[in-house]
């Protein structure tokens, strides 16, 4: 039978390392349970020994984000574990194979789009409708997509990235259809920019902490019943779109 669990849990996935386990991290010191999605069984185990270690009431959920029946199944396990769901950070994401530590548009190989495109959009997808029955059962659900400036077509920062780039740009969009989707109802969806962050994804070469980039995933995942929907936002505020 299903554990009942009387405090707030949150799914982010992606949490076994960089940027996500910041998340997963900062959301048990605020009191989340904290189900922690990653592909890789020893890879999960270890984050959420480490979470343990840190005091967050952590469980290990098997979860990639590029298959059905693994978010399936990921949504069952959450609702096996803790029997609820109030917040989902999609944080799992990937730049994709460069050349030259670019992405040039002018030799682009498709298989490189798909390949970050199932991931960083159709990932976010596929495991948010999987836990949509689950989150809708919350006070207060809160969905968080962790996208990039890079995906802004006003900002048009970073190095050329022809796969990634615009696979934070498709992320924003659809940030802002589940927003319209779920206008009246207690969903709030948001996106978000980390800033630039010394995770395995940047060579540990940026200036930021990855909790520093956690912050703002955090703070939308915590948002009042009355906080802002459909936004792309950054710790200065909203970044343009
Ligand atoms: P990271 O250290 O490379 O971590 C990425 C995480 O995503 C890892 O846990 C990885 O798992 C997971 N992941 C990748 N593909 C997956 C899949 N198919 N299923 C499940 N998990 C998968 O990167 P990060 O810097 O923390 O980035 C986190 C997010 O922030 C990404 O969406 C990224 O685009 C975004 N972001 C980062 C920066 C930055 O400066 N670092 C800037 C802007 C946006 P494995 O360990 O199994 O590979």
């Amino acid at each position: 039978m299903a554990r009942v669990n009387d405090t707030r849990t949150a799914l982010v996935t992606g949490a076994n390392k960089g940027i996500g386990f910041a998340i997963a991290r900062g959301l048990g010191a605020a009191g989340f349970t904290v189900a922690v999605g990653a592909r890789d069984g020893a890879r999960r185990a270890e984050a959420v020994e480490r979470l343990r270690a840190d005091g967050v009431d952590a469980f290990g959920v098997a979860l990639d984000v590029t298959s059905d029946g693994s978010a399936a199944a990921a949504a069952a396990a959450v609702e096996r574990t803790a029997g609820r769901l109030d917040v989902l950070v999609n944080n799992a994401g990937i730049a994709g194979r460069t050349d030259g530590g670019a992405q040039d548009p002018t030799t682009l190989d498709l298989d490189v789009v798909r390949t970050v495109l199932d991931t960083n959009v159709f990932g976010v997808v596929r495991v948010t409708n999987a836990m949509l029955p689950l989150l809708a059962r919350s006070d207060s659900p809160r969905i968080v997509n962790m996208s990039s400036n890079m995906g802004s077509l006003t900002l048009r920062t970073g190095p050329v990235m022809a796969a990634y780039a615009p696979s934070k740009s498709m992320l924003n969009s659809i940030t802002a259809q589940y927003a319209r989707r779920f206008a009246g109802t207690r969903i709030i969806v948001n996106a978000a920019c980390p800033g630039y962050v010394a995770t395995d994804f940047t060579g540990f070469d940026a200036p930021r902490t990855p909790e520093q980039g956690a912050a703002i995933a955090i703070r939308l995942a915590t948002l009042p019943d009355d906080g802002p929907r459909g936004g792309f936002f950054d710790d200065d505020g909203p970044v343009p779109w």
